[in-house]
């Protein structure tokens, strides 16, 4: 095996990243491919048991001392982590892009820097985090939140930076050492960050980086009885299996998964900015977490909200995800291609109609057309299942109850999308959709400090902010009789 592969002219290193070296046990690979062409990157190590093995003991050596850094000690490397990554900007970019697919523009303009937000947000927050004593009745509680150990984090390939730089920031800055997991569709951006951080001063052990199946690297480290928190984002299926894996060593997990949601537009809603809004439900190609795929739109407005979509909808342009003016790049993958065809292809033959796109594009290769379906019923499939593709259904309502109704009718609940000008409407329609994040007149904002997850089958547990940390740490109460140490001082 090639230690090295040139990727979009730059050279990344094809093995794990244990102990601040690069290493593999085995000689198994595996075959990275661009979507962009469907051409071969190179073959890279490979993961099983032993390399996940050696990475968690590499971490436990690590913890001691990183956790004894404290905030501030921890808190001044990971500046130096951020920074780095924004220094290697365009390096990242250009593997990103290569490796899944996602436009070079969205990666230089906003990812990285996102990414960099990512860790020293975290570092940040860590610093200032105080708790106040809670006075009871004879005791002051003092509420401490210690780094938990080791923890293994595990992200998909829509946005593999940004989710594991999401993960890493808070799982650093508390204290922890990690065993990441990257997806294996696209692996690439999280070999740079290994070495971006060791580059920066994160100490060896501290970032561990093991490549592989989930089948293999991935179950060998939720299995593994020496993480001692489990965090994962990726679908429901498997997300069932990390549950279940976590709690035969009742490791703390937390599960960020699919969703479905809703895209609620009143008839009082400014129609241009929620037309522009569902538009851009097919960034990445649609390959988004959070995506609002099911437009519901008030009956009154439909014709002119049709057309006001329609119209937003033009500019968004498949092709070459590294060339201007292209806004949709490739699926990532053929078996993801094949699954959002079938998808489509079923609804159409179960009547849904097009209202936009509804097939592969004619550039070939992995291109999707963007595609928007109406005439769906709501226990369709396309309509109750993530298809994670770009595409839309499309379903008006009568009345705010039937929106709700609508919006609430699936599975899922990570997100929502409301557009309306009443506000009492949208802090009463909020408060009835069952969706761990509600936006009101936006999308896709994303503050740190919020907390952010799943409701019904899209998660379990809330990042973001203390949330993070409550997940990270053992939060430990130290009970203080109140003027014990002054009764002490006296008695001695
Ligand atoms: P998967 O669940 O297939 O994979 C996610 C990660 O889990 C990958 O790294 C995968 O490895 C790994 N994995 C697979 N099997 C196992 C196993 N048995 N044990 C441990 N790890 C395993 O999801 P996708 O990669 O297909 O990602 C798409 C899904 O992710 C969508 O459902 C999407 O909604 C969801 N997602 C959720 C987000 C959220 O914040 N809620 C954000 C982004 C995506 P491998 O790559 O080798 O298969």
């Amino acid at each position: 095996m090639s230690t090295r592969i040139g990727v979009a002219g730059l050279e990344v290193d094809t093995r794990h990243f244990i102990g601040g070296e690069r290493s593999t046990s085995g000689t198994s690979t595996f075959e990275v491919t661009s979507p962009i062409d469907e051409s071969a990157l190179g073959a890279i190590a490979a993961g099983d048991e032993r390399d996940v093995d050696q990475a968690v003991r590499a971490a436990r050596a690590a913890f001691p001392r990183w956790a004894d850094l404290g905030p501030e000690g921890r808190g001044k490397i990971l500046e130096r982590f951020a920074q780095a990554i924004l220094d290697h900007k365009e390096a990242l970019s250009a593997v990103e892009t290569a490796d899944n697919g996602s436009l070079l523009i969205a990666n230089l303009k906003r990812i990285v820097d996102r990414a960099a937000h990512n860790i020293a947000f975290f570092a940040r927050f860590a610093r200032e985090l105080r708790h106040e004593p809670i006075r009871g009745h004879e005791v002051d509680n003092h509420v401490r939140h210690e780094p938990a150990g080791v923890a293994g984090l595990i992200t998909p390939w829509n946005a593999p930076l940004m989710l594991s730089t999401w993960k890493l920031g808070p799982a650093l800055a508390a204290g922890n050492t990690v065993v990441l997991k990257p997806p294996e569709w696209a692996p690439l951006s999280c070999s740079l960050l290994a070495e971006i951080a060791a580059g920066a001063g994160v100490p060896p052990g501290v970032l561990n980086v093991v490549q592989g199946s989930g089948v293999e690297a991935g179950q060998a480290l939720i299995d593994h009885p020496g993480v001692d928190r489990l965090s994962f984002t990726g679908s429901i299926a498997t997300g069932c299996t990390v549950a279940a894996a976590a709690a035969a060593h009742v490791t703390p997990v937390s599960l960020e998964l699919g969703g479905k949601s809703p895209f609620i537009v009143f008839g009082d809603a400014d129609l241009d900015a929620a037309a522009a809004t569902v538009a851009a439900q097919f960034n990445n190609a649609g390959q988004v977490c959070l995506a609002g795929t099911r437009i519901l739109v008030d009956a009154t407005v439909e014709a002119d909200f049709r057309a006001k979509v329609l119209a937003a909808a033009q500019p968004y342009v498949v092709g070459d995800p590294r060339q201007r003016g292209v806004r949709v790049g490739p699926l990532i993958h053929r078996r993801q291609l094949e699954r959002v065809a079938g998808f489509v292809e079923r609804a159409r033959a179960a009547g849904a109609t097009p209202l936009l796109g509804g097939a592969a594009h004619p550039l070939g290769g992995l291109y999707y057309q963007p595609t928007i379906l109406s005439g769906v019923a709501q226990d369709a499939e396309i309509v109750q299942n993530e298809v994670f593709g770009p595409v839309l259904t499309w379903q008006s309502f009568g009345s705010e109850a039937e929106a709700i109704a609508l919006a609430n009718g699936t599975a899922y609940g990570l997100a929502a999308i409301v557009y309306t000008r009443d506000a009492e409407r949208a802090g009463r329609v909020a408060g009835r959709l069952v969706a761990g994040t509600v936006w009101v007149n936006c999308f896709f904002v994303r503050d740190l400090e919020a907390p952010f997850g799943g409701a019904r089958k899209s998660g379990v547990g809330r990042e973001g902010g203390i949330h993070s940390f409550d997940f990270f740490c053992d939060v430990k109460n130290v009970a203080v009789r109140r003027g014990s140490f002054d009764r002490a001082a006296e008695n001695g």
